[in-house]
């Protein structure tokens, strides 16, 4: 028994299919985690939806969409691979030699090393934008285009930030960049009515990268869940778990659940704290673990359960109410890009 997630298939795919029908051109991202189903099962959607390009986050991720996954075969398409190249790293040169493999450049320096030493190479040439992450900027373009020499230019890459107005960024940039050659645009995170106008502007293909809308906008359709493993009664004051800390007057069960640290439960990226409502989420949780009580993120019956300590590698301690038994099944919340279940099984 274990920590799973079960996928309602039937409305999983037909979100997918209304994403990709809905956006033409589209590069679907499977990277990490694979937004917690893993990037096999992902590459084998894409398969299922006949579309001949990925984008994986770095190198090292392109062999899993190629590997055979629940008697499927891997992703034969292309793969594009998101994080750009850098010097001296084998495995960002071993899939170089890949003619399946587009590489993302963002320096004029990595263009000319790239050009020198794998001629014929696809890539895209990467472009600075409000981000200020990976990319050239404008002034750099000519010189880039210039170094790609014998690579083939595939596009142009522009990765914008969630929030905030970006088309007029997008658009300066993109004529930039076509001024110094023309290729198909690339964008990350235009909003839907912004990718709209952006192909009306230019006359060369667009390819929106998606991930998130396209694997987790089917809300409802995932969920995950743990196996109650055993229940024990305890006694006022019983000391319990590794760290043995005493169980408090209304702790009357201890439940041993599926699930832990590997699996990435109750793992949290520190918030952007952008409502009122997260802060005083924020400080709220963080006086109950100052009391030594952590609000799990398994519930039953609709409550949230304390933690008896944080969680182990694949186990965690639960005080639980007496309705819960071993073999119970306990909904968790997860953040997708953090889950690692031990299974995933499309219902
Ligand atoms: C991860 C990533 C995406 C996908 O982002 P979502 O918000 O999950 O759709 C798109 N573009 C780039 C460059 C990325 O790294």
């Amino acid at each position: 028994m274990s920590l799973v997630l079960h996928v309602d298939a039937g409305p999983w795919r037909a979100h997918q299919d209304l994403v990709v029908s809905g956006h033409q051109g589209i590069v679907p991202v499977a990277k990490g985690n694979g937004y917690g189903f893993g990037l096999g099962r992902l590459a084998a959607e894409a398969t299922r939806m006949g579309l001949d390009l990925m984008a994986v986050g770095t190198a090292e991720e392109v062999p899993a969409l190629r590997a055979a996954v629940a008697g499927q075969p891997g992703f034969q398409g292309d793969v594009v691979v998101l994080t750009p190249w850098r010097p001296d790293d084998p495995v960002a040169d071993q899939v170089l030699h890949d003619p399946q493999v587009i590489t993302t450049l963002s320096r004029v320096a990595d263009v000319a090393a790239v050009a020198r030493a794998h001629p014929g190479a696809r890539v895209i040439l990467e472009v600075l934008t409000s981000m200020s992450r990976y990319g050239m900027r404008p002034d750099e373009f000519a010189e880039a285009v210039a170094a790609a020499g014998p690579l083939e230019i595939v596009g142009w890459t522009i990765h914008l930030p969630m929030i905030g107005e970006h088309l007029g960024e997008a658009t300066d940039l993109a004529t930039a960049a076509l001024a110094a050659h023309r290729a198909p645009l690339w964008v990350s995170h235009l909003s839907a009515g912004d990718l709209d106008r952006f192909r009306r502007t230019f006359d060369v293909p667009v390819r929106p990268r998606i991930g998130t809308e396209l694997w987790l906008g089917a809300h409802g359709a995932m969920r995950y869940l743990a196996s109650v493993q055993d229940v024990h009664e305890v006694t006022a004051g019983q000391q319990v778990g590794y760290w043995q800390r005493r169980a408090g007057r209304r702790h009357h069960h201890l439940a041993v659940v599926s699930g832990g640290t590997a699996n990435g439960v109750a793992m949290q990226a520190p918030t952007a704290a952008a409502t009122l409502r997260q802060v005083v989420q924020t400080l709220a949780n963080g006086a109950m673990e100052a009391g030594r009580l952590a609000l799990s993120p398994y519930s039953a019956g609709g409550h949230k359960l304390l933690f008896a300590e944080p969680p182990h590698m694949q186990a965690s301690l639960l005080w639980v109410p007496s309705s819960v038994h071993v073999g119970d099944e306990l909904e968790v919340t997860m953040r997708a890009t953090t889950a690692t279940p031990d299974q995933v099984i499309l219902d």
